[in-house]
This record gives C-alpha cells, structure tokens and sequence, in this order.
C-alpha cells in the first residue's frame, strides 16, 4: 500500500474527558471499583459507568438496554468500549463470561456505520472478525444481528469451512459490510474470484476474538498472511481470556500502540491472607470483640506445649497490627489495651520521629507484641512475623484496604486480616465484600455475612443514586467533577 493510494476513514467516536479531572489515585480506585481494571499504556480514556455515557445511538441503546436486559456493561465493556472508540488498537484480557463480545461488538458497528458505503462495485468487508472456530463465529454473529437487524446499511455474514459455501458466497455478492470467519475459510474466499466476492481493500477495522485458541490452533501464519493484505492503519483490536508470552509477542508486531486492559479475576488481596470480619453495634462492643480477638491471637503464639524443644517455641512470634483512622483513637485505644497487659507500641504522625522509629524498632525485636497505628504510617512497613492486621476503622478505599491487608503474610508466611465494621460503616462493608473471597464468606456465621451483604446493598444503591461516593478517595472533587462533564456534554 502507497499511503497516499489510502482513502481515509473515520475511527476516533469517542471525546474522552481530561484525565486532569482526576488525581492518578482517584482514576486508579476508580478502575479498581470497577472489577479492578488494569491498563497499560499511554492515553487509555477513563472507564464508563453507564451505557449513556458512549453516545450510541438509541436503536443500539434499545437492544442494549430492552431487548438484552444489559443494565450497566461489564468490567471489560467499562474500559475496552471507550477506548476502540478513540480509535486505539486493544488488546482485552479477561475470563470467559465476563462480555469481551459486546466489547468489540458495539465500537465495530459505530466503526461500520461511520466509513462510506460500500460502492455497487465495490467488495467488502469494512469489518473482519476472526474466531478460531466455526461455532464461535456463529455465535458472534448472531450477536452482531441482534443489533444490526432492522439497519439496511450494516450486513453480516459468517464464513466457516464446514457450512454451505454457496449460501456464503450468495450473501457475499449481495454486499457485505462484517465478515465473521475462521481464517482459514477467510482465505479461501479470498482467493475465490480474485476478490470480486471478499477483498482486503475497504477493511479498517480488525478483531481476533479467542486469541489464545487462534494461537494453540495453529492459525498464526494464517492471521500474519491476512494482516499483509490489510492496509496499515487498520485499526486492530484482540480479545482473550488468557494472554500466554507467545501471543504477546504477536500482539506486539501486530498491534499498533495497542492499549492492553486486563481485568483481574483474581482477588486482590493476596491469597496467603485469610480475610475475616465482624459487625458491632457499639464502640463498645467493638473493643470488646477486638480484646476477645487478641486473646485468642495472644493463645495460639503461647500454644505451643510444654514438653517441645524450646527452640520451636522461641521462633514463634506471632505479631499483630491494629490499623486506627486517627491519632485519637490510636492513643485512646493505647492506654485501654495497655490497662488490659498488653505489650503495645503505637506509631502515628503526632509523634517526633524518632520515637515513631524507636517504637517500631521495639516492635520488631519483641515477640508477640502489639503496634498501634494509622494507616499513613505503615506504607512501607515490611515485618515478617505479623500474622494479624486487625482493620479497628473501617477503610475508605480498596487502594486501603489491599495495602492494610497487605502488612501481613509478607514473603512466605500465612496471616489473618480481620475488619471490625460498626454496623453503619456500610462504605466498608461494600469494599469488604468485593473483596473477600466466597470461601471465605463460607467460614464465618451466616447471620454475619447477611448482615454484610445487606450493608454492601444500601451503600451501592446510594452510589447508584449518587447519594454516596465510592470513597473519600474521590474526596478531592474528581468524581463529581467527572460526572457533571459527563452530563454537561450529554
Ligand atoms: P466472553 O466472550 O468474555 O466469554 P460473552 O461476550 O460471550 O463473554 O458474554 C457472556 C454472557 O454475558 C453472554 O450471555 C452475554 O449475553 C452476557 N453479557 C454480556 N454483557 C453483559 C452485560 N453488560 N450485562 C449482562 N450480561 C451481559
Ligand atoms: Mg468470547
């Protein structure tokens, strides 16, 4: 291809809002509220909330929202629909089920909609989907006819080896805007007719779905053949439920500047730490669970019996972290558990530095003793031995609360994060349950875990109605500024 040969064609749909609107902190727990969002990348637009927010159409809208029932997209829909809309090459890594269809589906068909017709004597596609087998392709297509039935302008058809060629090759001639295939079948037409029937000539818009199974299938040769006779600035999009190196390095050569989103199925607390809870209906009640807590903690460092070798029952220490939301409470609880013969030492940023480090230094050369602190001062904190972090007040973000649970089980070792939720701390409790693992829900009283649940609800029904915000993360104005743009521009 000679660039200046090119016609050219539309792909950025999308105006993305300033990312100044937001503090890197705020967009990055905003990603993580929503299914904890990863991108790599440079200029990735913020995720959506809502299907209004990527100004389709409303006959798409309608199938999205009345035919299909799709209230709010996906945690991939969130990220990898705005940005194809800019126009950006993508690569969409998350778990079968999780809506990568829809994902490239939609910015596809915005794509089609936008480029000039397809001339009487002109082949198409303007669109090629390529799926690694011929029931995949089917069902991706059926897909693209519910959202493109009742438009004239936008045909599709789906090319496998195995069904009728003849019917494929009648729907060709008839003028073809999608083409889902195999690559296999895919060149075959090809080759057929010279491309009178199917040409590389007015595609712009490229997607490998199931990438993975395109790879361990052997298509790859295929794909790089197909990509060669597709004019440069295509804009490519791959989707995949896994992205092993092999496909990595394809992605690279393909791709162009590709922003890669992934979205983390996996927990996001890490999985040597056992995550528990309970809910009090009082401060009181609450230092009381906390003193019933650290007896147990304070039994199971001392359980060791008599009559072993002294050494085993030397090198268990078995520390423990109490994260506090405020200097106050972190000298108020101080002096109450020290009252009850604890060993404590408490670190917040009211006192001079170097009793900070002299307390944390005593911490760490005494086995089985207690810190006390707020959770600024413990970024960085690395101590082995602490096999429970006890969460007294509640995190306001994820960002919190993963680095909270994150002081125990460093390296190798195992350990317990507990959360004490007074029982209207229902932003903690949401965070807590995205959190905390089903196995997890499992061990404790099904009373508690409905309780938590119920909570969870009442604090999400509130940010839907936007009577509450996810956190003071977004305390420094960013979200509401992010939604009233957002309305302004509607
Ligand atoms: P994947 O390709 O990631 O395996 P699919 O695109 O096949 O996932 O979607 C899995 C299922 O989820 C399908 O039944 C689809 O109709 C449904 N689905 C997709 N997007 C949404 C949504 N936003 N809300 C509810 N269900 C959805
Ligand atoms: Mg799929």
């Amino acid at each position: 291809y000679e660039r200046n040969e090119l016609e050219s064609f539309r792909k950025d749909f999308y105006s993305q809002l300033p990312q100044a609107l937001l503090s890197d902190n705020e967009i990055s727990e905003l990603r993580l509220n929503l299914g904890n969002i990863k991108v790599r990348g440079d200029g990735c637009p913020l995720p959506i909330t809502r299907w209004s927010q990527l100004g389709l159409t409303s006959d798409i809208t309608s199938v999205l929202i009345n035919d299909l029932k799709f209230e709010n997209p996906t945690s991939i829909q969130a990220q990898a629909i705005p940005a194809i809309m800019c126009g950006r090459d993508v690569i969409g890594i998350s778990k079968t089920g999780s809506g990568k269809t829809i994902s490239y589906l939609l910015p596809l068909i915005r794509h089609i909609k936008a480029q000039r017709h397809l001339a009487s004597d002109e082949s198409g596609p303007l669109g090629l989907v390529l799926a690694p087998t011929r029931e995949l392709a089917i069902q991706i297509n059926e897909e693209v006819t519910k959202f493109t039935a009742k438009d004239k302008s936008v045909n599709s058809v789906c090319c496998t080896g195995g069904s009728e060629l003849k019917e494929q090759i009648r729907k060709l001639k008839k003028g073809i805007e999608i083409v889902v295939a195999t690559p296999g079948r895919f060149i075959d037409l090809l080759t057929l007719n010279t491309g009178k029937l199917l040409s590389t000539r007015r595609i712009t818009f490229v997607i490998m779905d199931e990438a993975d199974r395109l790879f361990d299938m052997g298509f790859e040769p295929q794909i790089t053949q197909i990509m060669k006779t597709i004019r440069p600035d295509k804009q490519c999009v791959l989707f995949s439920a896994t992205f092993p190196n092999k496909l990595r390095n394809f992605a690279m050569r393909v791709l162009h500047r590709p922003l890669s989103i992934t979205i983390n199925s996996k927990s996001l607390v890490n999985e040597n730490v056992t995550q528990r809870f309970d809910i009090a209906n009082s401060d009181e009640e609450k230092f009381n669970t906390l003193l019933r807590i650290l007896e147990k903690h304070e039994e199971s460092s001392n359980g060791v019996p008599m009559q072993q070798d002294w050494n085993d029952s030397e090198n268990k220490d078995e520390k423990a972290i109490i994260f506090v939301s405020s200097q106050q409470i972190c000298d108020l609880l101080h002096i109450k558990l020290e009252n009850e013969g604890y060993t404590i030492y408490s670190i917040h940023a009211g006192k001079p530095y170097q009793e900070r480090l002299n307390n944390l230094e005593n911490f760490k050369s005494t086995p089985n003793s207690i810190l006390l602190c707020t959770e600024v001062l413990s970024r960085g904190l690395n101590v082995p031995e602490v096999s429970l972090v006890l969460i007294y007040n509640a995190v306001k973000t994820f960002a919190q609360y993963v680095h909270t649970t994150g002081r125990t089980a460093r390296g190798t070792h195992t350990g317990v994060a507990m959360t004490l939720l007074l029982n209207d701390e229902i932003a903690g409790a949401f965070i807590l349950n995205k959190a905390i693992r089903d196995k997890e829900l499992e061990e404790h009283d099904p009373r508690i875990v409905k309780q938590l649940k119920s909570m969870s609800q009442e604090f999400e029904k509130g940010m839907q109605s936007g009577k509450f915000k996810v956190s003071q993360g977004f305390g420094g104005k960013g979200l509401d500024n992010l939604e009233s743009k957002r309305e302004e521009r509607q």
